[in-house]
């Protein structure tokens, strides 16, 4: 599932080889997305530039000329693939290029997504900030507005697991299963331990492992488990450097104790019983 590495791993290439082009015309192949494609949307946006891409929480968001922004979020196994010419589509099977976006310079862009839990809208550029999909999140993992002090503050009382906090998106916004276990194996504090509890010290540890391993992440292009590549069909090369994730029972790289996997949230939670406290 894509993750805030892996989004904004696609917005940077797209960033670099999309923007300044102009949609000529658009072909919905399959509508049924989480959220049902629009009828007009294919009329509305063609003969628009993509004039700028910018990203919040797990949201990729294309600007267009005359005052719209398209809205897209990958789901569970989508992908936006800009294919131009020497474009290898063997990855993709063409039974899931749901959306098809013709570009001026006759490169396409592809959005792909076997599961279809993914979504495609516009939205008023205006009425951005009130979309309901963004409304309500919290603060950017990257930016200076997450630190230790507001994560200690959010933290404070809390019964839940520390592991689901740093998950929920109206705290911090675009970490989901695999970099929560990764941040917190840095941090050296277990996925189980209830917020509340966590001390000052380790919520500062936390802190400071966020955006560390979030960079790390976007550096190798994210983390690629079977659906994810990158927009020029590229798997990301983080997988080879995940220190607990999916490595249940293999030894941990600092001690060599094997590494546990219990279930916090629902969600497989991978830790060193040695190294968290
Ligand atoms: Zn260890």
């Amino acid at each position: 599932m894509p993750e805030l590495p892996e989004v904004e791993s696609l917005r940077q290439i797209l960033a670099r080889s999309a923007v300044g082009r102009t949609i000529v015309s658009a072909r919905i192949g399959e509508a049924r997305l989480r959220k049902r494609i629009v009828a007009d949307f294919a009329s509305a946006i063609a003969g628009r530039q993509i004039v700028r891409l910018s990203r919040r929480a797990k949201y990729l968001i294309l600007e267009l000329d005359g005052g719209h922004v398209m809205l897209v979020h990958l789901g569970m196994s989508g992908s936006l693939t800009h294919r131009g010419e020497g474009f290898i589509d063997a990855e993709f099977d063409p039974k899931h290029d749901h959306v098809e976006f013709a570009l001026d310079d006759s490169s396409r862009l592809v959005y792909n997504d076997p599961r279809r839990f993914g979504m495609m809208r516009l939205v008023a550029r205006a009425a951005l900030a009130d979309a309901p999909e963004l409304k309500g999140l919290g603060p950017e993992p990257l930016l200076r507005e997450f630190n230790g002090e507001y994560l200690a503050a959010k933290a404070r009382g809390k019964q839940v697991a520390i592991k689901n906090l740093i998950m929920d998106q109206r705290i911090v916004a675009g970490i989901g299963n695999i970099y929560a276990s990764e941040i917190l194996y840095r941090a050296g504090v277990r996925p189980t331990r209830r917020a509340g509890r966590v001390t000052h010290k380790e919520i500062e540890r936390i802190a400071i492992a966020v955006p560390v391993i979030l960079r790390a992440a976007i550096g190798s292009r994210g983390t690629t488990f079977r659906s994810y590549r990158d927009s020029r069909g590229q798997p990301g090369r983080f997988a080879a450097r995940l220190r607990v994730y999916g490595r249940e029972e293999q030894p941990c790289y600092r001690c060599s104790t094997p590494i546990k996997n219990v279930v916090v949230g629902a969600r497989a939670s991978f830790y060193c019983p040695k190294c968290q406290k």
